[in-house]
């Protein structure tokens, strides 16, 4: 029975699906072997690093990709960063094919004056912070300020938004990385605006993260009811499924009682970012309206959550911050999945179905297996993750979260989780 090899780049839900389809593809005729390579000392990528600590129903999904991990045939090499580790021209000699699932992690910008003044960041460096990775352990954030202004309308928004606009202490029992904790804790902020280029109607928001809303219980969340009215009547009779259900959603939370709390959430819609202004930092955001006038909004902090770029790696092919490819082909032996293959939509369910459709193809592309390889060898670190490594760190981390009730403590800086691991 021939036995392929294949390399994925990237432990993140598109990775692991692709991992997954690719078992669940094998029988009497073909099988494979996975090896999959992560730069960082932890897989699960924006699972562990991306999906917000206080929906952590989302992160029950890594129990799949554990599963996925321990079949046999699946081998983790965490730490081992393609490029400077492991080249993509050997992998392209050696694997009988090669699929990238490296994501898209670089936030992109509005490219108006002011975006680059002090307190003006992106949620591609807020939500890593807060979320231990080590990359950003040493991200300064300064939360001095009244108001903070979020710009965009999507589901990353409403997660930046949410986290700055929660009562500190119900972080507690989540696994926010301590220092994001302590930060928050201390934050001057009690007012974060959401602010929305177009009319409700066509918010990115899904439904259930509209009607968990209503439910924070330290937080105001004002939705202007005269914008949702206006909405409800642009949208006409027949919605789409989405857009009625958002706005039934966004109707339920303008009718909400105000003003219980000291900390609120606001929504505003129709409003296009022309200029951050300020004296040396971000002192206020001009907007223009819908009617087109000018709207001047006082904020000490804004972060922009308009959407990502995948960070182009040397001898693949990029166009519009994505992997140039075909329904997941790249190249020669290449293939592509997640984000870096679609751009950055869809929640991380979406990677399934989509990494099973490019696992066919590889499929259908392969001829005869190369011969039987042995990766350490290739790779020019010794410090490798293995799947026996992270479960130790995994198992730590769970252990150090228990007496606080919360479901991990993550230890951030690489050293740590490379002892952790035992290495
Ligand atoms: P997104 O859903 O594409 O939303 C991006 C938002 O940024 C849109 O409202 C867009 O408005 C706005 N935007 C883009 N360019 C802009 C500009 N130049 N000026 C002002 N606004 C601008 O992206 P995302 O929030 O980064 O989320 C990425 C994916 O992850 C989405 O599929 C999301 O659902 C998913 N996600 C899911 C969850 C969850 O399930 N809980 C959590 C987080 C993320 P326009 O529509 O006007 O372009």
């Amino acid at each position: 029975m021939p036995q392929y090899k294949v390399a994925i780049v990237g432990a993140g839900p598109a990775g692991y699906f692709a991992a997954q389809a690719l078992q669940n593809l094998q029988s009497d005729q073909i099988s494979f072997t996975i090896d999959m390579i992560e730069r960082l000392p932890t897989p699960w990528g924006l699972v562990r690093s991306g999906v917000a600590p206080d929906h952590p129903k989302i992160k029950t999904v890594s129990k799949v990709f554990e599963k996925i991990a321990k079949t046999e045939g699946f081998s983790l090499y965490g730490n081992v960063e393609l490029g400077s580790d492991v080249t993509l021209d050997v992998l392209k000699e050696k694997y009988d094919a090669v699929v990238i699932a490296t994501g898209s992690a670089t936030g992109k910008k509005l490219g108006i004056s002011g975006e680059d003044l002090p307190g003006s960041i992106s949620a591609a460096d807020f939500v890593p912070w807060y979320n231990g990775h080590p990359d950003f352990a040493n991200f300064k954030l300064n939360l001095d300020c009244d108001t903070a202004i979020v710009i965009g309308a999507g589901n990353v928004a409403m997660d930046v938004a949410r986290m700055l606009a929660l009562e500190p202490a119900e972080l507690d029992e989540t696994d926010t990385a301590l220092h994001a904790i302590e930060v928050l804790r201390n934050s001057k902020i009690r007012k974060v605006v959401i602010s929305a280029r177009r009319g409700p109607e066509h918010a990115a928001f899904t439904s259930p993260e509209l009607r968990d809303l209503p439910k924070l219980e330290h937080t105001n969340v004002f939705m202007n009811p005269a914008d949702i009215a206006a909405a409800i009547e642009r949208a006409g009779e027949e919605p789409e499924k989405e857009v009625r259900n958002n706005l039934e959603a966004m109707r339920l939370i303008s009718e909400l009682e105000q003003g219980k709390h000291a900390r609120t959430m606001e929504f505003q819609f129709l409003c296009t970012p022309t200029e951050f202004r300020g004296n040396g930092k971000v002192e206020e955001v001009v907007f223009t309206t819908s009617a087109g006038e000018e709207k001047v909004v006082k904020a000490g902090l804004v972060i922009t959550a308009i959407g990502y770029e995948a960070e182009p790696i040397a001898g693949i092919p990029y166009e519009k911050g994505k992997v140039l490819n075909t329904d997941g082909r790249v190249g020669e032996n290449l293939y592509v999945v997640g984000w870096a293959k679609r751009g950055p939509s869809g929640v991380i369910g979406t990677n399934k179905s989509d990494a099973a459709d490019v696992m066919n193809l590889l499929i259908a592309d392969l001829k005869e297996p190369k011969p039987a390889l042995d990766l350490p060898s290739l790779i020019t670190t010794n410090k490798v993750i293995s799947q026996g490594h992270w479960e130790s760190i995994n198992a730590a981390e769970i252990a150090a979260g228990e007496p606080h009730g919360k479901p991990r403590i993550k230890a951030v800086s690489r050293e740590d989780l490379l002892r952790l691991g035992g290495l």
